[in-house]
Protein backbone atom coordinates (compact mmCIF):
# COMPACT_ATOMS: atom_id res chain seq x y z
CA UNK A 1 0.00 0.00 0.00
CA UNK A 2 1.51 3.64 -0.94
CA UNK A 3 0.55 5.31 2.26
CA UNK A 4 1.49 8.82 1.25
CA UNK A 5 -1.73 10.07 -0.73
CA UNK A 6 -3.86 8.91 2.38
CA UNK A 7 -1.74 10.44 4.96
CA UNK A 8 -1.71 14.12 2.78
CA UNK A 9 -5.71 13.83 3.10
CA UNK A 10 -6.46 13.28 6.36
CA UNK A 11 -3.65 15.42 7.33
CA UNK A 12 -5.57 18.14 6.00
CA UNK A 13 -8.71 16.81 7.05
CA UNK A 14 -7.90 16.72 10.57
CA UNK A 15 -5.56 20.12 10.47
CA UNK A 16 -8.64 21.49 9.10
CA UNK A 17 -10.68 20.50 12.49
CA UNK A 18 -11.89 23.08 14.93
CA UNK A 19 -9.08 23.52 17.53
CA UNK A 20 -10.15 21.07 20.54
CA UNK A 21 -7.53 20.02 23.07
CA UNK A 22 -5.46 22.13 25.32
CA UNK A 23 -1.44 22.26 26.24
CA UNK A 24 -0.37 21.44 29.41
CA UNK A 25 0.29 23.65 31.85
CA UNK A 26 1.66 21.79 34.49
CA UNK A 27 5.23 21.78 33.02
CA UNK A 28 6.21 25.34 32.38
CA UNK A 29 7.84 24.99 29.12
CA UNK A 30 5.52 23.03 27.65
CA UNK A 31 2.89 25.34 28.28
CA UNK A 32 5.43 28.01 25.60
CA UNK A 33 4.80 25.18 22.54
CA UNK A 34 2.82 26.65 19.93
CA UNK A 35 -0.08 25.08 19.66
CA UNK A 36 -0.73 24.78 15.99
CA UNK A 37 2.09 22.24 15.31
CA UNK A 38 0.77 19.54 13.64
CA UNK A 39 3.72 16.48 11.85
CA UNK A 40 3.55 12.80 10.79
CA UNK A 41 5.71 10.67 9.75
CA UNK A 42 5.14 6.77 8.82
CA UNK A 43 8.27 4.53 8.59
CA UNK A 44 7.49 0.84 6.98
CA UNK A 45 9.22 -2.14 6.93
CA UNK A 46 8.98 -2.57 3.05
CA UNK A 47 11.04 0.98 3.39
CA UNK A 48 8.49 3.47 2.92
CA UNK A 49 9.60 6.48 4.87
CA UNK A 50 6.89 9.48 4.54
CA UNK A 51 6.12 12.39 6.57
CA UNK A 52 3.64 15.90 6.60
CA UNK A 53 3.41 19.16 8.24
CA UNK A 54 6.22 19.88 11.12
CA UNK A 55 7.36 15.81 11.27
CA UNK A 56 11.17 17.56 11.45
CA UNK A 57 10.47 19.23 13.95
CA UNK A 58 11.89 18.42 17.46
CA UNK A 59 9.81 18.05 20.25
CA UNK A 60 9.27 16.75 24.01
CA UNK A 61 8.82 13.23 23.95
CA UNK A 62 7.78 13.09 27.58
CA UNK A 63 6.63 9.56 28.29
CA UNK A 64 6.78 8.44 25.31
CA UNK A 65 11.08 8.05 26.85
CA UNK A 66 9.48 5.32 29.31
CA UNK A 67 8.56 2.93 26.68
CA UNK A 68 12.50 3.12 25.98
CA UNK A 69 13.41 3.21 29.65
CA UNK A 70 11.40 -0.44 30.55
CA UNK A 71 13.41 -1.68 27.17
CA UNK A 72 16.89 -0.85 28.71
CA UNK A 73 15.83 -1.99 32.48
CA UNK A 74 14.00 -5.33 30.98
CA UNK A 75 17.46 -6.21 28.89
CA UNK A 76 19.33 -5.32 32.04
CA UNK A 77 16.81 -7.22 34.61
CA UNK A 78 14.94 -9.89 32.30
CA UNK A 79 11.83 -11.40 33.69
CA UNK A 80 13.01 -10.42 37.10
CA UNK A 81 11.73 -7.16 36.51
CA UNK A 82 8.17 -8.12 36.64
CA UNK A 83 8.81 -8.25 40.83
CA UNK A 84 9.39 -4.52 41.31
CA UNK A 85 5.99 -3.58 38.54
CA UNK A 86 3.23 -5.02 37.61
CA UNK A 87 1.57 -5.59 34.04
CA UNK A 88 -1.84 -4.20 34.50
CA UNK A 89 -3.49 -1.12 33.26
CA UNK A 90 -4.05 1.40 35.85
CA UNK A 91 -8.07 3.02 35.58
CA UNK A 92 -6.21 5.85 37.52
CA UNK A 93 -4.74 8.88 35.90
CA UNK A 94 -0.87 8.08 35.19
CA UNK A 95 0.52 10.79 38.47
CA UNK A 96 -1.83 9.17 40.52
CA UNK A 97 -0.82 7.96 44.21
CA UNK A 98 -4.09 5.88 45.00
CA UNK A 99 -3.10 2.47 44.26
CA UNK A 100 0.15 2.01 46.02
CA UNK A 101 -0.35 1.67 48.98
CA UNK A 102 -2.80 -1.13 48.57
CA UNK A 103 -0.38 -2.52 46.47
CA UNK A 104 2.51 -2.25 48.25
CA UNK A 105 5.00 -0.02 46.38
CA UNK A 106 4.39 -2.23 43.07
CA UNK A 107 3.37 0.38 40.46
CA UNK A 108 0.39 -1.01 38.42
CA UNK A 109 2.58 -0.80 35.07
CA UNK A 110 5.78 0.68 34.07
CA UNK A 111 4.08 3.72 32.04
CA UNK A 112 2.06 5.11 34.74
CA UNK A 113 4.83 7.90 36.55
CA UNK A 114 5.48 5.58 39.61
CA UNK A 115 6.16 2.48 37.62
CA UNK A 116 8.70 4.61 35.41
CA UNK A 117 10.16 6.01 38.83
CA UNK A 118 11.01 2.53 39.56
CA UNK A 119 11.90 1.72 36.09
CA UNK A 120 14.54 4.70 36.69
CA UNK A 121 15.94 3.29 39.92
CA UNK A 122 16.11 -0.11 38.26
CA UNK A 123 18.70 1.78 35.79
CA UNK A 124 20.61 3.76 38.31
CA UNK A 125 21.13 0.30 40.69
CA UNK A 126 22.24 -1.29 37.01
CA UNK A 127 24.40 1.49 35.43
CA UNK A 128 27.68 3.36 36.12
CA UNK A 129 26.79 6.11 34.28
CA UNK A 130 22.78 6.41 33.85
CA UNK A 131 22.47 9.22 32.19
CA UNK A 132 24.78 8.74 29.42
CA UNK A 133 24.15 5.05 29.16
CA UNK A 134 20.63 5.65 28.22
CA UNK A 135 21.02 8.19 26.25
CA UNK A 136 24.10 5.91 24.12
CA UNK A 137 20.75 3.09 23.99
CA UNK A 138 18.96 4.97 22.52
CA UNK A 139 21.04 6.72 19.84
CA UNK A 140 22.30 3.18 19.40
CA UNK A 141 19.41 1.58 18.26
CA UNK A 142 17.97 4.40 16.01
CA UNK A 143 22.15 4.89 14.69
CA UNK A 144 20.78 8.68 15.25
CA UNK A 145 23.73 10.51 17.77
CA UNK A 146 21.43 13.68 17.09
CA UNK A 147 19.16 12.96 19.82
CA UNK A 148 19.90 14.37 23.33
CA UNK A 149 18.01 15.47 26.51
CA UNK A 150 16.59 19.06 27.25
CA UNK A 151 18.13 20.40 29.93
CA UNK A 152 15.69 23.08 30.01
CA UNK A 153 12.55 21.16 29.71
CA UNK A 154 14.19 18.86 32.54
CA UNK A 155 15.09 21.80 34.86
CA UNK A 156 11.29 23.04 33.59
CA UNK A 157 9.57 19.97 35.16
CA UNK A 158 12.01 19.95 38.10
CA UNK A 159 10.98 23.32 39.63
CA UNK A 160 7.22 21.96 39.95
CA UNK A 161 7.40 18.61 39.73
CA UNK A 162 6.09 18.01 43.68
CA UNK A 163 3.23 15.27 42.36
CA UNK A 164 6.62 13.08 41.45
CA UNK A 165 8.52 14.32 44.32
CA UNK A 166 5.88 12.62 46.32
CA UNK A 167 5.34 9.15 44.45
CA UNK A 168 8.90 8.83 44.39
CA UNK A 169 9.07 9.60 48.17
CA UNK A 170 6.24 7.35 48.92
CA UNK A 171 7.56 4.64 46.99
CA UNK A 172 10.72 4.51 48.82
CA UNK A 173 8.67 4.69 52.00
CA UNK A 174 7.03 1.29 50.68
CA UNK A 175 10.84 -0.26 50.07
CA UNK A 176 10.31 0.03 46.42
CA UNK A 177 13.12 2.46 45.21
CA UNK A 178 16.47 1.41 46.56
CA UNK A 179 18.19 4.77 45.53
CA UNK A 180 18.58 8.11 46.76
CA UNK A 181 15.06 9.51 45.66
CA UNK A 182 16.76 12.61 44.48
CA UNK A 183 18.87 10.97 42.16
CA UNK A 184 16.40 9.06 40.89
CA UNK A 185 13.70 11.83 40.27
CA UNK A 186 16.90 13.69 38.42
CA UNK A 187 17.15 10.68 36.02
CA UNK A 188 13.27 10.16 35.76
CA UNK A 189 13.12 14.49 34.77
CA UNK A 190 16.40 13.78 32.29
CA UNK A 191 14.65 10.52 30.49
CA UNK A 192 11.09 12.59 30.41
CA UNK A 193 13.12 15.12 28.63
CA UNK A 194 14.43 13.53 25.76
CA UNK A 195 13.58 15.72 22.22
CA UNK A 196 12.97 14.33 18.45
CA UNK A 197 10.62 14.81 15.63
CA UNK A 198 8.62 12.58 14.30
CA UNK A 199 10.80 11.11 11.47
CA UNK A 200 13.08 10.12 14.37
CA UNK A 201 10.68 8.56 16.48
CA UNK A 202 8.99 6.53 13.76
CA UNK A 203 12.61 5.26 12.74
CA UNK A 204 13.04 4.43 16.16
CA UNK A 205 10.23 2.38 16.70
CA UNK A 206 10.56 0.37 13.92
CA UNK A 207 12.47 -2.29 15.63
CA UNK A 208 9.23 -3.45 17.67
CA UNK A 209 7.35 -3.78 14.52
CA UNK A 210 10.19 -6.09 13.86
CA UNK A 211 9.95 -8.34 16.28
CA UNK A 212 12.51 -6.56 18.55
CA UNK A 213 15.73 -6.62 15.78
CA UNK A 214 17.20 -3.23 14.59
CA UNK A 215 15.47 -2.99 10.44
CA UNK A 216 18.86 -1.94 9.55
CA UNK A 217 21.26 -4.36 10.51
CA UNK A 218 19.26 -6.80 12.31
CA UNK A 219 21.05 -6.26 15.64
CA UNK A 220 18.37 -7.69 18.23
CA UNK A 221 17.32 -5.59 20.75
CA UNK A 222 14.98 -7.42 22.36
CA UNK A 223 13.93 -10.89 21.81
CA UNK A 224 10.65 -12.33 19.73
CA UNK A 225 9.01 -12.49 23.38
CA UNK A 226 10.22 -9.30 25.08
CA UNK A 227 8.62 -7.34 22.31
CA UNK A 228 5.53 -9.41 22.34
CA UNK A 229 5.75 -8.03 25.94
CA UNK A 230 7.00 -4.03 25.63
CA UNK A 231 4.34 -4.32 22.08
CA UNK A 232 1.35 -5.88 24.85
CA UNK A 233 1.90 -3.10 27.27
CA UNK A 234 1.80 -0.42 25.40
CA UNK A 235 -1.37 -1.65 23.68
CA UNK A 236 -3.14 -2.24 27.12
CA UNK A 237 -1.53 0.47 29.26
CA UNK A 238 0.49 3.19 26.65
CA UNK A 239 -2.72 5.79 27.07
CA UNK A 240 -3.03 7.16 30.56
CA UNK A 241 -6.43 6.02 31.58
CA UNK A 242 -7.71 6.01 27.92
CA UNK A 243 -5.73 3.09 26.81
CA UNK A 244 -9.10 1.31 26.24
CA UNK A 245 -10.24 4.05 24.12
CA UNK A 246 -7.44 4.35 22.28
CA UNK A 247 -7.39 0.95 21.37
CA UNK A 248 -11.42 0.68 20.39
CA UNK A 249 -10.64 3.85 18.10
CA UNK A 250 -7.23 3.18 16.79
CA UNK A 251 -6.26 -0.58 17.37
CA UNK A 252 -2.93 -0.21 17.52
CA UNK A 253 0.01 -0.92 20.47
CA UNK A 254 1.37 2.88 20.98
CA UNK A 255 2.73 5.36 23.58
CA UNK A 256 1.74 8.85 24.04
CA UNK A 257 3.66 11.63 26.09
CA UNK A 258 1.96 14.61 27.31
CA UNK A 259 4.34 16.72 24.87
CA UNK A 260 1.29 16.22 22.37
CA UNK A 261 3.62 13.18 20.23
CA UNK A 262 2.00 9.57 20.08
CA UNK A 263 3.73 6.44 18.35
CA UNK A 264 1.88 3.69 17.29
CA UNK A 265 3.64 0.35 15.97
CA UNK A 266 1.76 -2.07 13.32
CA UNK A 267 3.81 -5.62 13.98
CA UNK A 268 5.07 -6.78 11.01
CA UNK A 269 3.81 -3.20 8.78
CA UNK A 270 5.24 0.16 10.11
CA UNK A 271 5.66 2.56 13.13
CA UNK A 272 3.57 5.91 12.48
CA UNK A 273 4.54 9.11 14.71
CA UNK A 274 2.18 11.97 15.40
CA UNK A 275 2.71 15.36 17.32
CA UNK A 276 0.03 17.69 17.45
CA UNK A 277 0.42 19.86 21.29
CA UNK A 278 -2.70 20.50 22.33
CA UNK A 279 -3.97 17.30 24.73
CA UNK A 280 -7.56 15.76 25.36
CA UNK A 281 -8.79 16.03 28.82
CA UNK A 282 -7.32 12.69 29.69
CA UNK A 283 -4.22 14.00 28.40
CA UNK A 284 -3.77 12.57 24.88
CA UNK A 285 -2.88 14.61 21.29
CA UNK A 286 -6.73 15.60 20.37
CA UNK A 287 -5.64 15.32 16.94
CA UNK A 288 -3.01 12.74 17.17
CA UNK A 289 -5.90 10.61 18.17
CA UNK A 290 -8.16 11.98 15.71
CA UNK A 291 -5.41 11.06 12.88
CA UNK A 292 -4.49 7.75 13.93
CA UNK A 293 -8.36 7.03 13.89
CA UNK A 294 -8.92 7.97 10.65
CA UNK A 295 -5.62 6.21 9.37
CA UNK A 296 -5.97 3.14 10.63
CA UNK A 297 -10.04 2.88 9.22
CA UNK A 298 -9.20 4.19 5.92
CA UNK A 299 -6.03 2.13 5.56
CA UNK A 300 -7.99 -0.88 7.52
CA UNK A 301 -4.84 -1.91 9.39
CA UNK A 302 -5.62 -1.84 12.50
CA UNK A 303 -4.73 -5.58 14.36
CA UNK A 304 -8.34 -5.92 15.04
N1 LIG B 1 7.37 14.23 32.79
C1 LIG B 1 5.95 14.08 32.82
C2 LIG B 1 5.46 13.85 34.24
O1 LIG B 1 6.12 13.21 34.99
C3 LIG B 1 5.57 12.95 31.93
C4 LIG B 1 4.10 12.89 31.75
C5 LIG B 1 3.67 12.20 30.50
O2 LIG B 1 4.13 12.48 29.40
O3 LIG B 1 2.82 11.34 30.69
O4 LIG B 1 4.45 14.31 34.65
Amino acid sequence: MDFKDIIQDIYKNVKAMEDCGALPTYIPDLAEVDPNKFGVHITTMDCQNYGVGDCYQKFSIQSIAKVLSLILAYKLLGAKIWERVDVEPSGNAFNSLLQLEVEKGIPRNPFINAGALVIADILLSELKNPKAEFLAFVRDISNNEDINYSSQIAASEKEVGFRNIALCNFIKSLGNIKNNPADVLDLYFDICSLEMHCKDLSELFLFLANNGKKITDKTPILTETQSKRINALMQTCGFYDESGEFAFRVGLPGKSGVGGGIIAIYPDKYAIAVWSPKLNKKGNSYKGMKFLEEFTSVTNLSIF
